[in-house]
């Protein structure tokens, strides 16, 4: 990098302040797309950001904790200073050099002005929806699955074949168990599955656990956060990195404290179990481990302290 003299920036600032086309520009007020390139042996991946909302904290965010304690948690953290939470939502493509796969297509059109922006992110990473072969949903959930979609209702992937975990399609789309749930996410969840999915009947493929779902992409059990719930190993040569999907909401409480549970667990004991055994093993392996909920780009390293894990996030670089 250049040496800049403390004479050369006074010059340089003199020289600014001169020049009033310089000095003024219209206050933008919009972010740029995101994505992320890094390789995984011959793989190229790119993270994706379908952007990332921001709401007053629900009263139980966290379920087994105090709603004090949560704020007060947020505020040491700088997460919530006005008693929000902030939730990334960022997709991973895979290139293998023949194949495109993308995990989980997040929150599609329609929601709010802070997410959907998949598309926008993929067209930035100079990438067309149509030469997405396969799509691997990791679980059931409205931000991993309502982009499948497009605004108008059509394929927003129309030449990818659809997978989604056998155990989940299962649960998610069955009438029975859309009867027997009686609590309001519960609710919510079966009902956006049968609103975004049924027309996908004849469409999907499922995949079961420890499977190469695609080349050299593995299904890794990961039940908890959702019935069927799939985390992934992707492997090229001797490199292999995780994709944790939601072993942990928003790091920053989740995987810090791995005993809290998150609203959105389907059954949270075998979630904190779950949590455990994966960071476990991330840890031991010293993987890179992208985290769907993590902050953009989503990738980190996660080590073991006393009280839980922590998260290591990956310095940016220029190079891929
Ligand atoms: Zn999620």
């Amino acid at each position: 990098m250049t040496q800049m003299t403390r004479r050369a920036l006074l010059a340089g600032s003199a020289a600014l302040a001169a020049s009033p086309a310089l000095a003024s520009a219209p206050i933008v007020d919009t972010q740029a797309p995101g994505f992320y390139r890094y390789k995984v042996g011959d793989y190229e991946l790119t993270q994706l950001s379908d952007g990332a909302a921001t709401f007053p904290m629900p009263d139980n965010f966290v379920t087994n904790v105090s709603e004090d304690r949560a704020i007060a948690e947020a505020a040491r953290l700088y997460l919530a200073p006005r008693g929000e939470v902030t939730v990334p939502f960022n997709p991973v493509l895979i290139n293998t050099g023949n194949k495109l796969i993308l995990i989980d297509t997040g929150y599609g059109p329609n929601v709010s002005p802070f997410v959907g922006h998949l598309p926008a992110s993929l067209a930035a990473a100079g990438m067309s929806p149509e030469q997405i072969d396969t799509v691997i949903i990791s679980h059931i959930h409205p931000d991993h699955t309502n982009g499948l979609h497009t605004k108008e209702g059509a394929l927003a992937f129309p030449n990818a074949e659809i997978l989604m975990p056998e155990k989940d399609w299962a649960f998610w789309m069955s009438a029975e168990n859309a009867a027997k749930a009686d609590d309001p996410v519960s609710k919510a969840y079966f009902a956006n599955a049968r609103k975004t999915l049924t027309d996908l009947v004849d469409h999907v493929g499922t995949y079961g656990w420890d499977k190469e779902v695609a080349p050299g992409v593995m299904s890794i059990a990961t039940p908890g956060h959702t019935p069927g719930h799939t985390s992934f190993a992707v492997a090229s040569g001797k490199d292999r990195i995780f994709v944790q999907s939601d072993v942990t909401n928003i790091p920053a409480f989740f995987l810090r404290h791995p005993d809290w549970h998150v609203m959105y667990d389907h059954d949270p004991e075998l979630a904190q179990r779950t949590r455990h055994r994966f960071y476990d093993m991330a840890a031991v392996e010293k993987a890179l481990v992208v985290g769907y909920h993590f902050p953009f780009p989503s990738l980190g390293h996660v080590e073991k302290n006393n009280t839980g894990y922590r998260l290591v996030p990956a310095n940016w670089s220029t190079t891929v």
